[in-house]
């Protein structure tokens, strides 16, 4: 069966209308209905989540190497990277929110990366000709997306710790912003992949 990219028609992003193809001025193609511009394949989809993936990669390691919380307890100045705090948590007989944490935190950043990485190098060498193969890998990333708003719960938890009023002063280290960026860089990799792209040149 023929796919609509083959047929030459498009779905518009913006209000769903199955629309055709066609350029009304030269390499304009917009919606008749709401005037959005329409794209078979989103350009350049391939690099820009490649580009957002490698810079998650690199800002991973300071975010996991470098403190991400300064705070001092009784006079002393202690200082945390993710894993150390959730080894702190788990030791103060908080293993659920380390256990959270951790997820959300390490394990959650890292399967993003690699799930996307592994659906764009088998995009790039063909491997996985397989219709249902390849909607396994979706189904994957889509559950990998379902556990982003993980993040913003562990930053919510942190803040009630703090706002606790057992932490004297809080403040945070530099993997505090390499964090975010790979978060945000996750969030940017898994928004610019073109998911049209799976079903591209598959064998039945
Ligand atoms: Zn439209």
């Amino acid at each position: 069966m023929a796919s609509a990219y083959e047929r030459g028609l498009v779905v518009c992003h913006c209000c769903n209308k199955l629309c055709e193809h066609i350029e009304i001025d030269v390499g304009h193609v917009a919606c008749p209905r709401c005037e959005t511009k329409l794209y078979q394949r989103s350009p350049n989809s391939l690099q820009r989540t490649w580009a957002c993936l490698i810079a998650a990669l690199i800002l991973f390691l300071p975010a996991n190497i470098y403190p991400i919380s300064y705070f001092t307890k009784s006079g002393t100045v202690q200082e945390d990277t993710i894993m150390s705090g959730v080894i702190a948590l788990a030791a103060a007989d908080m293993l659920p929110i380390a256990l959270i944490v951790f997820t959300a935190s390490i394990a959650i950043p890292f399967a993003k990366i690699i799930g996307l990485s592994f659906i764009l190098i088998s995009l790039k060498f063909n491997i996985l000709r397989n219709r249902k193969s390849r909607l396994r890998m979706y189904h994957a990333i889509e559950w990998i997306g379902k556990w982003s708003m993980l993040d913003l719960f562990v930053i919510s938890i942190m803040a009630t710790l703090v706002n606790l009023g057992q932490i004297l002063d809080f403040s945070c280290g530099p993997a505090a912003t390499a964090f975010a960026m790979v978060i945000l860089l996750t969030v940017l990799a898994t928004e610019s992949f073109d998911t049209r792209l799976i079903w591209d040149d598959v064998n039945d």
